[in-house]
């Protein structure tokens, strides 16, 4: 039995360390980099003329850790029902090769997508909002930390997909850590606070099929719109898309970087 606990905690501090890692690589990286190093060359494409106070950020790393606490007790229980053999469909997936592993990436995000959308949209019916959802709104303006700053449920909602997905579909494991680098990736992108995606000639996104960062702040903003994590599609089909989304874009993409030479007072305020 000690062996056991012991076992159980090591991978519980292993899986929490990983994932911390992963969530840090990534918030600290984009936030040294777009708020700090490319804060004057990127000022015009700022989605908000405000940026959100230090203890915001705080508070986002605090939450986020505690989510990613949460990820890691399930992973250990992933861990434990594979050891039973409660996930065979991992190991035919195995056998299936090299190109299966690239189906089944595409098919994880899909899915994920789909699930996102669903959750999130009822996660905004407003008996469910106060339970779930009400901590990732208290960032009206959002950051690079924002990514996983959720209340317990909304943290359990989001990593039962990853504990359910392999049983349905055949899924290896390693599939599934391109996955959460792809999230961590996206996620915390869309929370940048500003609007990166080149724009086409008639003004949209140039891969509109994807979500943008002015989509999903605008959902920060104003919720009951955008409510799509990594595609355009589902907010279009079911007429949930801002009404204002592409000429918000277009007005924060279009705008000419400045030189990085300029200095912060020398450019103009809101770009
Ligand atoms: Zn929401
Ligand atoms: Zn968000």
């Amino acid at each position: 039995m000690p062996t056991f606990l012991t076992d159980v905690t090591d991978m519980w501090f292993s899986g929490l360390t990983h994932d911390l890692r992963r969530y840090v690589t990534f918030s600290v990286a984009v936030w040294l980099t777009l708020w700090v190093v490319l804060r004057v060359v990127l000022r015009p494409r700022k989605i908000r003329d405000t940026s959100p106070p230090a203890r915001q950020l705080v508070s986002e790393f605090l939450f986020s850790t505690r989510s990613i606490a949460v990820f890691s007790t399930v992973s250990v229980g992933i861990n434990l029902l594979d050891r039973v053999g409660a996930y065979p469909l991992q190991r035919l997936a195995v056998s299936w090769g090299g190109p299966w592993f690239w189906v089944s990436l595409v098919a994880m995000i899909l899915a994920h997508d789909a699930y996102i959308y669903w959750t999130h949209r009822w996660m905004h019916h407003p008996w469910l909002f106060r339970r779930t959802h009400r901590r990732h709104h208290r960032s009206h303006n959002p950051s690079p930390f924002t990514a996983y700053s959720f209340d317990l449920a909304e943290a359990l909602v989001n990593v039962a997909f990853v504990f359910a997905w392999p049983m349905i579909f055949p899924t290896p494991w390693q599939v599934i850590g391109v996955f959460m680098l792809h999230q961590i990736f996206r996620n915390t992108m869309l929370h940048c606070g500003y609007e990166l995606m080149p724009a086409r000639s008639d003004g949209r996104p140039w891969l509109d099929f994807l979500t943008t960062t002015t989509h999903h702040d605008l959902h920060h903003a104003q919720a009951g719109y955008n409510y799509g994590a990594w595609f355009t599609w589902w907010d279009r089909w079911m007429g949930t898309e801002h009404p204002d989304y592409l000429a918000r874009y277009a007005e924060a993409a279009r705008r000419p970087l400045l030189s990085p030479f300029r200095t912060a007072k020398e450019a103009p305020a809101g770009g």
